[in-house]
C-alpha cells in the first residue's frame, strides 16, 4: 500500500476502535515508507501495531520503528531451536534473526524508549512444544516485554503443508460450529484498497469492496457484507469458511453467548480439552510493572 492510499483511508474512515495493524501476510519491514506509514497513523491518533518475522530487522529499521512511535511490535520468531526454525522458516538463518531481535531490544533500551511494546511469539507445533519452556526461560532474561505462545493455524485449511502440522492443534478438538465472529469484528484492507472480511483470506477470495470507491463504513454495512453475515448465521458458509475449523464464536443471541460462557468455564474447571473458545494466545511472560492494558496486537502474520 502506498502512503497516498493510507492518507485516503485515514481521511475517510471513522474508527470505532483505535487499533490498526500495519501488516497482513507479507513482511511490512520491506516497505520503503515504513516510518512514514506508522507516523501517518500515529498523527491520526491511532494505536499502531505491526508484526514482523524479524529477518530484516537491522539497525536502521529498528530505529525507524522506535522513532516513529510504533505502539506494539510482534516478533514472530518461533526460534525454539536452530533445527526447527530453519526447517520451517525457509532461507532464514536462526542466529541472524535472534541477533536482530536482541539488537533491537538493546537499541530500544539505549534510547530509553518505552514503545514499541515488544511481544515475542512462538507457535506451538508438536515438534516445538517440548522446547517452549526453555525458549521462554531464555527470552524472559532479555528486555522483551511479553512472550506469547500462539496456537497453530492452518489458515482455514488452505495451505497443504499446514495439514501435516495439525497434531496438538487447538482448534481441531471442536465438534460444534457457531457463527464466526470475524464477520462482525474486523476487516482487512489489502495493499491495493480491496477489502476482505477475514485474516485467513490471503488471496482476496471474498472481496466486499474497495476503499478507493467507498468509505469503510459504507463497505462494512453494504449488501455483500450483510449477506455474508446472514449466510454465516444460517450455516451457509462462504467458500473460504467451508473448510475452516478455526472459526471463533458463540451461539447467536444473548442466551447463547451467556450459556456458552458458563459451559466453557465449567469445562476449564474440570480440565476438559474440548473447548469452543480456544485460547489462541497464551501469554507466558509479561515484564514486571507493565500495565495489563498495554496495546496488543491480536494476531501476528506468522
Ligand atoms: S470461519 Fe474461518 S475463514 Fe471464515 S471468517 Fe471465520 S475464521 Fe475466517
Amino acid at each position: 500500500m502506498d502512503a497516498d492510499l493510507l492518507r485516503h483511508i485515514l481521511k475517510t474512515t471513522r474508527f470505532s476502535d483505535s487499533l490498526v495493524q500495519l501488516h497482513f501476510h507479507g513482511e511490512s519491514l520491506l516497505h520503503p515508507q515504513l516510518g512514514e506509514m506508522i507516523s501517518l497513523c500515529k498523527d491520526a491518533g491511532l494505536n499502531v501495531g505491526l508484526s514482523t518475522n524479524a529477518s530484516l530487522l537491522d539497525e536502521r529499521r529498528s530505529r525507524i520503528l522506535i522513532e516513529s512511535k510504533l505502539d506494539t511490535l510482534v516478533l514472530a520468531f518461533d526460534g525454539v531451536s536452530k533445527e526447527i526454525f530453519e526447517k520451517y522458516r525457509k532461507n532464514s538463518k536462526y542466529e541472524r534473526v535472534k541477533e536482530n531481535i536482541l539488537r533491537f531490544l538493546d537499541i530500544k533500551e539505549s534510547m530509553g524508549a518505552v514503545t514499541p511494546f515488544t511481544d515475542l511469539h512462538v507457535i506451538k507445533i508438536a515438534e516445538a512444544a517440548p522446547l517452549i519452556d526453555s525458549f521462554v526461560g531464555f527470552w524472559k532474561d532479555t528486555p522483551v516485554d511479553q512472550i506469547t505462545v500462539k496456537s497453530f493455524s492452518t489458515r482455514a485449511g488452505q495451505v497443504d503443508e499446514t495439514q501435516a502440522l495439525k497434531k496438538d492443534w487447538y482448534f481441531g478438538r471442536r465438534s460444534e460450529r457457531h457463527p464466526c465472529r470475524w464477520f462482525w469484528s474486523s476487516v482487512i484492507i489489502l495493499w491495493d484498497g480491496r477489502i476482505v472480511p477475514c485474516c485467513h483470506d490471503m488471496q482476496g477470495k471474498i472481496i466486499i469492496g474497495n476503499i478507493k470507491d467507498n468509505t469503510l463504513e459504507e463497505i462494512w454495512n453494504n449488501a455483500k457484507m450483510q449477506a455474508l453475515r446472514k449466510a454465516e448465521i444460517e450455516g451457509r458458509h462462504a467458500s473460504i469458511c467451508e473448510n475452516c475449523s478455526e472459526w471463533y464464536g458463540t451461539p447467536p443471541g444473548l442466551f447463547g453467548f451467556v450459556s456458552s460462557a458458563v459451559i466453557e468455564r465449567f469445562k476449564r474447571m474440570v480440565g476438559s480439552e474440548h473447548s469452543n473458545h480456544p485460547q489462541i494466545f497464551d501469554v507466558r511472560y509479561r515484564r514486571n510493572g507493565l500495565p495489563t492494558n498495554t496495546a496488543n496486537v491480536p494476531f501476528s502474520a506468522d
